[in-house]
């Protein structure tokens, strides 16, 4: 049986797990699945996968850290699966801009995000996307932003850079990624919004917030089974 873990600290975490089981329905008779709200590090240790759900970074950070489970969920993203969305593609970034005070990140992926990153007039959005390149035949799929960061550097795993932006947050994880990030999916404008780096995935938007599965589907094929 595969365990699918949820961080359910704060955010989106119920919607993560209602498009997980509708999912999964039909054409998986030969896996069992349970889908797992994580709040402790003993749930946390029954995973095969887990999932970071939208919300506020800062918030989940700061909880996580003051039940204890940011030091496991240090070392849980070292090997094992995980995918952030939002505020969960924040939270497993290695370089936050816009970062917030005593926000702590979990440095899994070789990028950095930038916090809030569309603005105020674009604070939150739905647009169809074609995501077809990289999961079959998905080629128009309702993707929900809110208040939603990008990717604005893919290759934190070369020397490090100066920058120059304010408010910057670094994760002081030691450990290193296997491979390249890979872009899933720009926007028209150029902003990165869908990264791979090995067995973690990152995307800006909300998959779970639309009445579409396949990228549930797409995250299980892919990535647990
Ligand atoms: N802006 C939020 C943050 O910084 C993320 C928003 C979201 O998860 N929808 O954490």
């Amino acid at each position: 049986k595969k365990i699918v873990g949820v961080l359910a600290l704060q955010g989106a975490f119920i919607e993560h797990i209602q498009h997980f089981s509708r999912a999964t329905e039909n054409g998986y008779s030969k896996y069992q699945f349970e889908f797992l709200e994580v709040r402790t590090e003993e749930e946390l240790a029954q995973c095969d996968a887990l999932v970071i759900p939208g919300g506020e970074s800062t918030s989940m950070s700061l909880i996580a850290e003051s039940t204890g489970l940011l030091e496991p969920l240090q070392e849980f993203v070292r090997t094992k699966p995980v995918w952030g969305t939002c505020a969960g593609l924040i939270f497993i970034s290695k370089r936050v801009e816009n970062g917030k005070e005593g926000q702590r990140i979990l440095g899994a992926m070789d990028i950095q995000v930038k916090r809030n990153a569309f603005g105020r007039q674009l604070d939150s959005f739905v647009t169809d996307l074609d995501f077809s390149a990289f999961i079959p035949n998905l080629t128009k799929f309702p993707t929900v932003f809110i208040r939603a960061p990008v990717v604005t550097d893919i290759s934190l795993s070369k020397a490090p850079h100066s920058y120059d932006v304010d408010s910057i947050i670094e994760s002081s994880n030691s450990y290193v990624n296997t491979g390249p990030v890979e872009v899933l999916h720009k926007l028209e404008n150029g902003l990165v919004v869908a990264v791979r780096q090995g067995n973690k995935l990152g995307t800006s938007f909300h998959p779970e917030l639309s009445d579409n599965y396949s990228f549930h589907k797409w995250f299980i094929d892919e990535f647990v089974i």
